[in-house]
C-alpha cells in the first residue's frame, strides 16, 4: 500500500532540508523581500499569531516565569519542575529531553547560577531546535519557479480537522501574495461539502471547481487542474475527504486522485499537506506518524492553536517528523493562517518582540 502511493506520487520530493541558523528573522524577511513577490513575510502577522498563542502562553511561559524567578539556584529540583511544565505543555517526552540536556549543558559550560537567567536560555533552545528541524525553512512554498505552475497542494488528514478552513485561508494567503488560486472540491463525501468550500472561496476570492455530491473526487480533481491550465492560474488547492489511515478503500481513492491529476500535470502533485488539530495534543503527532507511513505527505498543517493550551505540540511535532511544519492555524477567520516561522512562533509564544512593537518594554 504505501510502496504503491510512493510510486503515484513518486516524484515528490520531501523537504529534508534543515534551515540555517546563521540569518536572521529580519534579514530573511529582507532577503525574500527582494528575491519574491509574495514571501513568509506577507503570511506573517505577528499579532495575531500573539493573540491566537494566548492559552500556551499563559500556561507554559507564565508558569516557568513563575518558578524562574531572580535568585533562586538552578539546581536538579528546578530542571524537574522545567521538565514537568514542558511535559504538560505536551512538549513530548523525547523533546523534552533534548531541551532539558541542551540546558544543563548551557548551565555548565556557561556557569549559570541564577535560575531568572534560564527562560532566556530555554527560549533560545526552543528557537534552536526549531530551526534545526525542515520547518526551520519556508519560504519554499512561496518561491516557487514558473516551471511548477500550477503549482498543486493537496489537503489531507482525518475529519474535522480543519482541512477546509485551511484551504480557504491558505487561497487567502495566496492571493495576498498576488497569485491567482482555484479550488478544487474534491470531498464529495460529505453532504454540504461544497457549500462551505464555496463560502471559504468566496471570501478569498478564488474560484472553485466542483460536481454534484457523491461525484468521483479524482474526476473533480482533473476538472480543477483542467481548469487552472485553462485559467492560467498559480495555485491549485484540492480539498479532500477526511480519511483515516488505516482505511484501505479510501487511501485508496487518495492514490487515484493523485494519479489522475498526473494526466493534466505529469509532476503533480507538488505539495500534500497533512492536517492536524493542535487541541488533540500527541494524538495529533500519532497521526503524523500513521499518514507518513502509508501516504506522501510533503508538509504539515497545525490548526485550532487558538484553542488549547497545549501549543508544545508544535516543538514535538516538528521535532519528531522530518517534515515541514507550514502553516499553523491561529483562529476561525480568513487572515488567522500563519505561515509557520520558528523565530516568530517562539516570539509570540514568550512575547518578547510582540510587546517590543507594542511599545511596553
Ligand atoms: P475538515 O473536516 O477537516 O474540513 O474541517 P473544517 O475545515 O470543516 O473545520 C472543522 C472546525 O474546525 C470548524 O468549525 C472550523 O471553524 C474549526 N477550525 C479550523 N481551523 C481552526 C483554527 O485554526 N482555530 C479554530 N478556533 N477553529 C478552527
Ligand atoms: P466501517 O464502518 O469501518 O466498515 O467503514 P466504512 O467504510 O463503512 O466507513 C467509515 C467512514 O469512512 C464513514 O463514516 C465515512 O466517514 C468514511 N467513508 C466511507 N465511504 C467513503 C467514501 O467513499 N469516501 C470517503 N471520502 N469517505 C468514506
Ligand atoms: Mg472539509
Amino acid at each position: 500500500m504505501a510502496d504503491d502511493l510512493a510510486k503515484f506520487f513518486g516524484n515528490i520530493r520531501l523537504h529534508n532540508d534543515s534551515g540555517g541558523l546563521t540569518m536572521g528573522f529580519f534579514d530573511k524577511i529582507k532577503s525574500t523581500i527582494q528575491t519574491a513577490v509574495g514571501t513568509v513575510s506577507d503570511a506573517l502577522n505577528i499579532d495575531r499569531l500573539r493573540e491566537g498563542l494566548e492559552k500556551t502562553r499563559t500556561s507554559f511561559v507564565s508558569r516557568l516565569k513563575s518558578i524562574l524567578f531572580a535568585g533562586r539556584k538552578i539546581d536538579a529540583a528546578l530542571l524537574e519542575e522545567i521538565e514537568e511544565i514542558l511535559l504538560t505543555s505536551d512538549v513530548g517526552l523525547q523533546t523534552t529531553e533534548k531541551l532539558i540536556d541542551r540546558l544543563k549543558i548551557r548551565v555548565r559550560d556557561e556557569k549559570l547560577e541564577d535560575a531568572q537567567v534560564i527562560t532566556s536560555v530555554l527560549k533560545e533552545e526552543i528557537e534552536r531546535l526549531l530551526v534545526s528541524t525542515p520547518s526551520g525553512e519556508n519560504d519554499a512554498i512561496f518561491t516557487f519557479g514558473a516551471e511548477r505552475r500550477p503549482f498543486v497542494i493537496m489537503v489531507i488528514g482525518v475529519n474535522g480537522v480543519g482541512k477546509t478552513t485551511t484551504i480557504g485561508k491558505m487561497a487567502h494567503t495566496y492571493r495576498q501574495s498576488g497569485r491567482k488560486v482555484i479550488i478544487g472540491a474534491a470531498d464529495t463525501f460529505r453532504a454540504a461539502a461544497n457549500e462551505q468550500l464555496e463560502v471559504w472561496a468566496e471570501r478569498a476570492g478564488v474560484e472553485v471547481i466542483q460536481q454534484q455530491q457523491g461525484a468521483d473526487p479524482a474526476a473533480v480533481t482533473f476538472d480543477t487542474l483542467k481548469a487552472a491550465i485553462a485559467r492560467d492560474s498559480d495555485v491549485v488547492i484540492i480539498d479532500t475527504a477526511g480519511r483515516l489511515h488505516n482505511k484501505q478503500g479510501l487511501m485508496q481513492e487518495l492514490e487515484k486522485i493523485g494519479r489522475v491529476m498526473k494526466k493534466v500535470k505529469p509532476t503533480a502533485p507538488d505539495e500534500v499537506f497533512l492536517v492536524l488539530d493542535a487541541t488533540t495534543g500527541q494524538n495529533a503527532l500519532q497521526q503524523a506518524r500513521e499518514f507518513t507511513k502509508v501516504a506522501p505527505i510533503t508538509g504539515l498543517v497545525l490548526t485550532k492553536l487558538d484553542g488549547t493550551a497545549k501549543g508544545g505540540v508544535v516543538l514535538a511535532i516538528a521535532d519528531a517528523m522530518q517534515l515541514p511544519v507550514r502553516f499553523i492555524g491561529v483562529g476561525e477567520r480568513i487572515d488567522d493562517l500563519q505561515v509557520f516561522n520558528a523565530q516568530a512562533f517562539v516570539d509570540a509564544m514568550f512575547e518578547d518582540r510582540a510587546s517590543a512593537s507594542d511599545g511596553e518594554v
